[in-house]
C-alpha cells in the first residue's frame, strides 16, 4: 500500500472554538474511516494539549511549526526542541517560506534547526523550493539542490533518513494555483535522485512532500504519483470541511 503523510499547518489560525469543533469532527471521522495513511496536524502550540488529550488514532499527530535553534536560556517567546519533545512533538516543520521570509531565517538558521532535531530522533519537515522568478529563470532544481547541500554539508551524510522534505514552491503558497502534478513528479524525483547520489541515505528510504494550494480538487491526481509521498495543507488544513474532503478522497484511493 501507497505511503502517504497529510500535513497540516494551521499558521497563526485557531481559537478554543474552532479546536473543540475540529476534534469533534475529526474523532467521528477516524471512528468511520480508520487512516491507513499518516496525518500529522501543526496548530498553534497553545492548543497542542486540546489535541493530544482527546484524539489517540495510532496514525495522528501533533507536530509544530517552528523551533528554536537554542535548548535553554534567556531567548524570550522561543520553544526549544526539548520541550517539543517534553510534550509528546516528534514532527517539526523548518524552513517555511514564510519563515525564511519574515523572520529572516537563513539556510544556516535552518540547518542548525534540522541538526537539533535528528539529534533527539525528531522528524525534520524541511520545506524547500523556488520563487516564481526563478522558476521563470528555470532555476527550480538549482535552488532546491542548494537548498538541500546547506543541510548535508552542516548535518552530515545521513541528514535525510527519517526526514521529510516538502517541496513548497514560493509562488504556490496561498495563491490557489498549485503546480502540476507532472511538475511536481519531475522535482520530486530530482530530489530523490540527488540525495541518494550525494548521501549515504538509499531513495526509496527519502521522502518528498508537495506543498501549494493543495485541496480536494487536486489531491487525487498527487496522490497517484510515484514521488509524491505526502502532502502539506496549509488553507485547506483550517477549512474543516475541505480538511475532512481530501481525507475521505484519500481514504477512497487505497492502493
Ligand atoms: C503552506 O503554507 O505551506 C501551504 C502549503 O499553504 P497553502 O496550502 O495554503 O498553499
Amino acid at each position: 500500500m501507497k505511503k502517504f503523510t497529510v500535513i497540516g499547518n494551521w499558521k497563526l489560525n485557531g481559537n478554543n472554538n474552532f479546536v473543540d469543533k475540529f476534534i469533534i469532527k475529526l474523532k467521528k471521522y477516524f471512528l468511520d474511516n480508520p487512516i491507513f495513511y499518516k496525518i500529522v496536524l501543526a496548530p498553534p502550540l497553545l492548543y497542542v494539549h486540546h489535541f493530544t488529550s482527546n484524539i489517540r488514532e495510532k496514525n495522528f499527530f501533533i507536530g509544530a511549526q517552528n523551533v528554536d535553534i537554542h535548548i535553554s536560556g534567556s531567548f524570550t517567546g522561543e520553544i526549544s526542541v526539548d520541550m517539543l519533545q517534553d510534550n509528546g512533538i516528534k514532527y517539526v516543520i523548518i524552513g517555511h517560506s514564510e519563515r525564511r521570509k519574515f523572520h529572516h531565517e537563513s539556510n544556516e538558521i535552518i540547518a542548525k534547526k534540522f541538526s537539533l532535531l535528528k539529534q533527539r530522533n525528531m522528524v525534520p519537515i524541511l520545506c524547500i523550493g523556488e520563487t516564481l522568478e526563478e522558476k521563470k529563470q528555470n532555476k527550480t532544481q538549482l535552488i532546491c539542490s542548494k537548498q538541500i547541500d546547506d543541510i548535508l554539508k552542516y548535518v552530515g551524510e545521513n541528514a535525510f533518513k527519517n526526514s521529510i522534505i516538502a517541496y513548497e514552491p514560493i509562488w504556490a503558497i496561498g495563491s490557489g494555483y498549485s503546480a502540476t502534478a507532472r511538475e511536481i513528479q519531475n522535482i520530486n524525483n530530482f530530489i530523490k535522485n540527488y540525495i541518494s547520489d550525494y548521501s549515504n541515505v538509499k531513495r526509496n528510504e527519502i521522502i518528498t512532500q508537495y506543498g501549494g494550494s493543495v485541496d480536494d480538487l487536486n489531491i487525487e491526481e498527487f496522490f497517484m504519483q510515484d514521488d509524491i509521498d505526502g502532502v502539506l495543507l496549509g488553507g485547506a488544513s483550517i477549512s474543516l470541511h475541505k480538511f475532512i474532503k481530501i481525507l475521505q478522497l484519500i481514504h477512497n484511493l487505497k492502493i
